[in-house]
């Protein structure tokens, strides 16, 4: 079990012991941020008539095909059709009707004239100031979508915009997978609360702040259970209490080393399983993943920065298989370096300023040094750069993956 994985061994191996987890109905003011559990079919067209796309008029084409702006054709205007009223006229040869954007085209019109193309003709007429197709101006009953239609597949993560094309659709609520429940640990004797005096030797908890909002930003319901010192009863006592918590995951970080005091991976040897606690890469080796009494559980680093690459390259992926969500990346986007970049052979996830530029994106290392200690550099950063497992050297012009942050759009 002491053996070095790699990382995609390791993300196989946590994916393959991840439960998906119940589904719920979710109301549509609800559902933003929460992933499907059904495909979605349409039950309806889209538009679910035809109707004018413009304010105009409603005429038969052919009536406009002579006019134009020395000579126009004048036309009598027969009804008003406004929006969300059934038209009750039938337009015939040399009439029109004054139509409103979204107004349901009446029986015998096959095309609108946009009222900028009219100018007024005495009390009921209208003059026609350029000619019409059929079809113009006018959006056609299920174009956008068939009843029937597949709209939205199972694990998609439901975006505001699908939340409107649900209501279009006739949905009240949707089925859904239910948000995991997860619980955040730190551990650690040198930790303090962020508002008590620092005294020698102490440092305040910073991963367990992250990770409670890396966690919250995956739309899962979190706990933050607080700080055990090194002491294998303490630390097991706060893991009981996510059991009571009834957590779906646990999160915890530091003490899964080779220290005298890091007692949590031998916690999760005796009362439950160990799968594996090293894995190939930088920052973050030392990073444990198996189960508390049945509970899948995450022994983060804790370096903050490790802390902070294991959540997104393990835990992430570990809450979507919960939630049956695609395990895509779509933080990941391709990368010119701007620089030489040097790495020991494990693969690297490095702190990176990436740029758009003409000819796509660059990436340079942040100024700050790379230590896993220094989590104001990952503030400093945009992006992570990914340096593939055995590469020692990347010259200056290579093209990398890079993993946009969410602070992206800011730099
Ligand atoms: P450990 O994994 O326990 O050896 O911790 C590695 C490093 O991470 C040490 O320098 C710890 O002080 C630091 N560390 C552990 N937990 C936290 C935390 N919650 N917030 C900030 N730093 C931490
Ligand atoms: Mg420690």
């Amino acid at each position: 079990l002491a053996e070095l994985i790699s990382v995609r061994e390791a993300q196989n191996s946590i994916c393959t012991q991840m439960h998906r987890l119940e589904e719920e109905i979710c109301g549509l003011t609800e559902v933003c941020g929460r992933t499907l559990a059904i495909d979605i079919h349409s039950r309806v067209d889209l538009p679910p008539f035809d109707n004018s796309s413009m304010d105009g008029y409603a005429v038969c084409a052919a009536d406009t095909r002579q006019t134009k702006e020395e000579k126009p054709v004048v036309l009598r205007v027969t009804s008003d059709i406004p929006a969300g009223k059934a038209p009750d006229v039938e337009i015939v040869a040399g009439t029109a009707a004054r139509i409103m954007t979204g107004a349901p085209l009446p029986n015998g019109a096959d095309a609108v004239i946009p009222v900028e193309w009219t100018r007024s003709s005495g009390s009921n007429s209208i003059m026609v100031l350029r000619p019409v197709q059929p079809g113009d101006f006018i959006r056609s009953r299920g174009t956008d979508l068939r009843s029937g239609d597949l709209v939205f597949t199972r694990g998609r993560i439901v975006q505001a915009q699908d939340v409107g094309v649900l209501a279009q659709l006739g949905f009240n609520s949707v089925p859904v997978f239910r948000r995991p429940r997860i619980a955040i640990i730190s551990s650690g004797d040198e930790l303090l609360q962020p508002g008590e005096p620092l005294v020698p030797g102490k440092i305040r908890d910073a991963n367990s702040y992250t990770l409670f909002h890396l966690a919250k930003n995956t739309n899962a319901e979190v706990i933050r259970l607080g700080i055990a010192p090194d002491d294998p009863h303490k630390i097991r006592a706060l893991l009981d209490l996510a059991v009571e918590h009834h957590a779906d995951l646990i999160i915890s970080s530091a003490g899964v080393s080779v220290g005298e005091y890091d007692y949590v991976r031998k916690i999760i040897e005796e009362d439950g399983t160990l799968s594996f606690w090293r894995v190939n890469m930088r920052p973050g080796k030392p990073l444990a993943f198996g189960n508390y009494r049945g509970i899948p559980i995450f022994g983060l680093p804790g370096n903050p920065v490790s802390a902070f690459v294991g959540f997104l390259v393990f835990v992430e992926p570990a809450i979507h298989a919960m939630t049956g969500g695609c395990q895509t990346n779509l933080r990941e986007i391709e990368a010119t370096t701007q620089e030489e970049i040097l790495s020991d052979g494990r693969e690297s996830y490095l702190r990176a300023i990436v740029k758009r530029s003409p000819t796509g994106y660059s990436a340079r290392l942040t100024d700050e040094h790379q230590g896993s200690g220094n989590l104001l550099s990952l503030s400093r950063a945009n992006a992570l750069l990914i340096v593939p497992s055995g590469v020692k050297c990347l010259p200056s012009g290579t093209a990398v993956k890079v993993w946009l942050l969410d602070n992206f759009k800011e730099i």
